[in-house]
């Protein structure tokens, strides 16, 4: 028997032995068995950076077998496994979070992604108006939506019930993303089903949508970043006010652990799975260098943090009270 195995069984005892006699309490079975209420996760989290307020919004997460092959679908299962149980992950199941970003700059407010469409509500993401509701805000007041890239669970709230979900919002995003999913031969294949998302969601709206150049100002003190990859156009968002800079970095890198400490491993979701590993280690080593804090779609929630560079490789350090003080 392992020292591991005995440990534990010691652990099992011990609190075996210590529930015993609350059983024969006499007001052990006098109230009534509370009815579960299910899972609770905290759906916004706001805080200052300068002269700006921002507001992560939790849009849900969805479960799934993994994360092999999804992320290091170039490396063996046991690799992916042993990184996973290193950090204390399940090897056989994964969770997907999803986290849109809204910022008022004193000005305007800009809501960068707009998460899953309803139709993913059953699996668990698609309440992104729920969060902005729990945040205070209703979705007429959101003047600015800026898409990183158009995945399904980045432009699927765009839309509710056939009507703009944001109605008098205007958009953002990059124009390499839009010419490349607006091509008709992405309408066949692998790239259909977004694509014709893409024609539902997002090119009814082409009358109110800005198309952004790398580098480009969206709003003063927000700048469009091109961050190519993941998808041809993909773009991360750098937020500065009154010396504060955050990197909105969508989905620069889908996991904290897997993308963040293994850069170069091959992830599913990338359209281009080396140029996508290039720009994941070229924005590291910026975000790394500058420590300059990440809002990361699919980081944790709440889904900010910071890359610390360890030698050459790079860790997810997830923020705490660094905002709050
Ligand atoms: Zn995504």
């Amino acid at each position: 028997m392992s020292s591991r195995v005995r440990r534990r069984d010691a652990i099992r005892a011990a609190v075996a032995s210590a529930l015993l006699p609350a059983a024969s309490l006499p007001f052990a079975a006098a109230r009534a068995a509370a009815p579960l209420k299910g899972p609770l996760r905290p759906q916004a989290y706001r805080f200052r950076l300068g002269t700006f307020e921002l507001t992560a919004l939790f849009d849900g997460m969805v479960a799934m077998d993994g994360p092999h092959p999804i992320f290091g679908a170039d490396q063996s299962p046991q690799a992916v496994a042993r990184l996973c149980e290193e950090n204390f992950l399940p090897t056989g199941r994964l969770a997907i979070g999803f986290a849109p970003i809204l910022v008022n700059t004193g000005r305007q407010l800009v809501l960068f992604d707009a998460g899953n469409p309803a139709s993913r509500r059953e699996a668990g993401a698609g309440f992104l108006v729920d969060a902005l509701s729990v945040a205070g805000y209703r979705p007429e007041e959101i003047d600015l939506v800026a898409l990183t890239h158009y995945h399904p669970d980045h432009i699927g709230g765009l839309v509710t019930d056939g009507q703009p979900t944001f109605p008098n919002a205007v958009y953002a995003s990059s124009a390499v993303e839009h010419a490349f999913w607006s091509a008709e031969e992405r309408l066949s294949g692998p790239s259909e089903a977004t694509a014709r998302l893409v024609r539902t969601n997002v090119l009814p709206l082409a009358d109110r949508l800005r198309l952004l150049q790398d580098g480009e100002e969206l709003v003063p003190g927000i700048r469009a970043l091109a961050t190519p990859g993941h998808t041809p156009g993909h773009m991360a968002f750098h937020v500065e006010s009154e010396g504060h800079r955050l990197l909105i970095w969508g989905d620069v890198a889908n996991h904290f652990v897997l993308s963040v400490e293994r850069p170069e491993w091959h992830v599913r979701f990338d359209r281009d799975k080396v140029q996508a590993a290039a720009t994941r280690k070229r924005v590291f080593d910026m975000v790394a260098t500058d420590r300059i804090p990440v809002a990361g779609y699919h980081m944790p929630f709440p889904n900010l943090g910071y890359v610390e560079r360890r030698g050459g490789d790079y860790r997810w350090v997830r923020a705490s009270y660094q905002f709050d003080v």
